[in-house]
């Protein structure tokens, strides 16, 4: 009997966040299908409350590995404990999240394991032998894959799978003993910095992505371009709809060729085939022409509407559900309105 483990690091609170619970979800499937057994492997700098919050999954086994210097992301300790866990749980498939902590060091330690690691993973089923599907060439070309060797390491894209959700308990955990040597801690780390959430404009949990294209700077009908106020409308619409903002590839370059540029706005926001593949139920694009290598960024948004003064722009050719021909300024400043305070 195949073992499965799911492996998941702590936030800061000592959580599990949806990215995880969508990887427990998959495993927990992946465990049924098979007539495996799911174990269940935890780090960070104490694992109680997270293994108690999934204690009703279904696992036949809690491995944790806590202390301190596994509280925060470094590739030496964090590869250490996760090698730890895999070996205790004697799993043939692994099963985590594809976080930024996970993508730099479950690679490595699947290297050490002598298996296989698969990143970018969009589904996971198990009919004739297990297989996974990702994407290629910019989310235009789906592929199932297979792999014979053991243990095989999946790291599921954040969005892709339902959360696993159940009730809590209390879990009684094996915890596993990782020494700290020099080399381990030959990187400090001496703190973290992010914007606060207020001026964090990238949510990628939201259930809206609002993007914004060029012609918010472009000039407008009396003859003037009208950035600050563009600004100000697409802050306040963020405020209050706490939607997650999006660009074309046109507005976040105009900042380098020295246009003026929205100032909140840089090329993580860009969505396209030269930027990112966020995955959100609905999107609005605003002052956006709807090219074939911007719309590409928009496969995984179901439900899609754009604002554009022009009735012939790309988003009519079938990449929005609904194009409303009009000015943005005048749309967004209503619909900021009825949003309220
Ligand atoms: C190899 C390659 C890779 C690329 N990768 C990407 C990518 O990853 N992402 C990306 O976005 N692009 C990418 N592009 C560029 C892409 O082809 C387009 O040039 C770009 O998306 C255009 O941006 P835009 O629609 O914001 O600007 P524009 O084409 O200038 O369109 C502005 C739009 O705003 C509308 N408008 C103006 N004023 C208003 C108003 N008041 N109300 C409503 N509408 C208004 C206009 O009608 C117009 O349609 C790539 C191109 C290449 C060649």
């Amino acid at each position: 009997m195949d073992t499965i483990l799911f492996l998941a690091h702590t936030e800061a609170d000592g959580s599990l966040a949806k990215p995880a619970l969508e990887a427990l979800g998959a495993a927990r499937s992946l465990a049924d299908a098979l007539g495996g057994s799911l174990a269940v492997g935890l780090l960070g700098s104490a694992v109680q409350a997270a293994a108690d919050a999934v204690s009703s999954c279904g696992a036949a086994r809690f491995l944790g590995v806590a202390g301190a210097e596994f509280g925060h992301s470094r590739y030496a300790t964090d590869a250490a404990a996760a090698e730890a866990l895999c070996k205790a749980s004697g799993a043939a498939y692994i099963v985590a999240a594809g976080t930024s902590r996970w993508s730099r060091t479950l690679p490595g330690v699947s290297a050490r394991l002598g298996g296989r690691v698969d990143t970018h993973i969009t589904g996971l089923t198990a009919g004739d032998g297990v297989a996974v599907t990702r994407w290629y060439y910019r989310q235009r070309m789906e592929a199932v894959l297979t792999r014979s060797e053991r243990p095989w390491t999946i790291l599921l894209d954040p969005g892709s799978q339902t959360p696993w959700s159940g009730s809590a308990g209390t879990a009684r955990i094996e915890m596993l003993s990782v020494p700290i040597s020099p080399e381990l801690t030959r990187t400090a780390v001496t703190g973290l910095r992010a914007p606060s959430a207020e001026e964090q404009t990238i949510r990628p949990d939201a259930d809206l992505l609002f993007v914004a294209g060029a012609g918010w700077t472009k000039t407008q009908a009396d003859g003037a371009a009208h950035t600050a106020e563009a600004a100000a409308l697409i802050k306040d619409f963020l405020r209050k709809s706490r939607a997650s903002l999006g660009s074309s590839k046109s507005l976040v370059d105009q900042s380098s060729e020295g246009h003026s540029v929205l100032p909140f706005m840089t090329h993580l926001n860009q969505v396209g085939q030269t930027g990112a593949t966020p995955r959100h139920p609905k999107g609005l694009s605003t002052c956006c022409h709807g090219e074939e290598p911007h719309t590409v960024g928009w496969r995984f948004v179901s439900e899609r509407r754009a604002v554009n003064l022009d009735p012939n722009c790309g988003w009519a050719r079938g990449k929005a559900d609904v194009l409303y021909v009009a000015d943005a300024f005048q749309v967004m400043a209503k619909v900021n309105a009825l949003l309220g305070g």
